[in-house]
């Protein structure tokens, strides 16, 4: 059935690949974006545009107009910046997200489906991560981003609001910026490797993440929608596979068919040596197709640029 859905975020990396998917499907959609860090070429095609911010109650009953749904998308998704303009980016992470939930029970209790992050998870050790460890962030982003999910149950349990927390881990894929604290390596790399240039590796490369293509981040949203519910769940989204940056740059360099050339720097202080997810919940719960695997998806980086 067609209905009208609302993506914050929509002119962003993840959220224009929601937008591009719930269009081929038949599906309306309405993006609400400051175009901070999204861009408007990347409004999909047939999707309506309000250009503002996402805190703006105003803009936001405007946007809750009429829709089946809100994925809520739109983040200041930086870690670094959270460092540097801590107020601000707590205001748009978390305070600008309550907006979205007073806005959605306001609206008849419309369902919102958000992102949360493994950032929750901070430097926990109990590999893989499933979604009942405990949670630690290290980070102003990853505090929000717990924070979004204490006032999802909020909204849910005393508001009535449907709510759906997906806890993303290294989303990767086309249109991604290179500045991306997540996987921007992988765009780093892949232009390096094609300018046919050497690729710098912090430490000893063997720290490991995991890796989780757009199109699987995307199929977890649309599945959480229909799950979105007054228990306020939260899932893992990741492909439960540890890739190392070495393994990386190796599985890149194939997809680029060139011979890398690798140069060795010394190790970033503070870095989460591993990260780990546990897919399981989330592949159960959900529904989930299996992860599209890091060689296809890395080839599909490799074509975009
Ligand atoms: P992105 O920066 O590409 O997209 C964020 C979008 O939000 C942009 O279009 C930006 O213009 C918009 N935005 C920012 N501030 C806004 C504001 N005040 N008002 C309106 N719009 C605003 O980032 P992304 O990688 O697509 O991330 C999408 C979501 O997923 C974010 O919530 C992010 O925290 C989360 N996340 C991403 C990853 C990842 O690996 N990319 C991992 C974990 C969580």
């Amino acid at each position: 059935m067609t209905a009208l859905w609302l993506v914050t975020g929509g002119c962003g990396f993840i959220g224009s690949h929601l937008c591009d998917a719930l269009l081929a499907d038949g599906q309306r959609v309405r993006v609400l974006d400051d175009l901070s860090t999204g861009r408007r070429d990347n409004l999909a095609s047939g999707a309506s545009l309000l250009t503002g911010d996402v805190g703006d109650p105003e803009l936001l009953e405007e946007a809750m107009e009429g829709v089946a749904g809100c994925f809520h998308l739109a983040a200041i998704a930086s870690v670094e910046r959270g460092v540097r303009e801590w107020r601000e980016t707590h205001r748009v992470n978390l305070s600008s997200f309550i907006a979205v939930l007073d806005a959605a029970r306001a609206a008849g209790g419309v369902p919102v489906v958000y992102a949360s992050s493994a950032a929750v998870y901070g430097s926990n050790a109990n590999l893989p991560l499933a979604e009942s460890v405990a949670t630690q962030p290290l980070s102003a982003y990853g505090a929000d981003k717990l924070g979004c999910e204490l006032h999802a149950r909020v909204a849910s349990v005393v508001h009535g609001v449907p709510t759906l927390g997906l806890r993303f881990f290294n989303v990767y894929g086309a249109r991604q910026d290179p500045a991306s604290p997540y996987s921007g390596v992988i765009s780093i790399f892949a232009d390096r490797l094609l300018r046919r240039e050497p690729i710098s590796i912090f430490g000893d490369g063997l720290q490991s993440r995991d890796f989780i293509h757009v199109s699987s981040v995307v199929a977890a949203l649309r599945a959480a929608m229909g799950a979105a519910s007054i228990a306020a769940p939260v899932f893992n989204v990741c492909s439960g596979h540890a890739t190392t940056v070495l393994d990386l740059a190796a599985t890149l360099s194939d997809a680029c068919g060139v011979k890398p050339e690798i140069r060795h720097l010394p190790p970033r202080a503070g870095e989460v040596r591993h990260s780990l997810g546990d897919p399981r919940a989330s592949q159960k719960e959900l529904r989930l197709p299996s992860p599209l695997p890091l060689p296809t998806g890395l080839r599909d980086v490799v074509e975009w640029m």
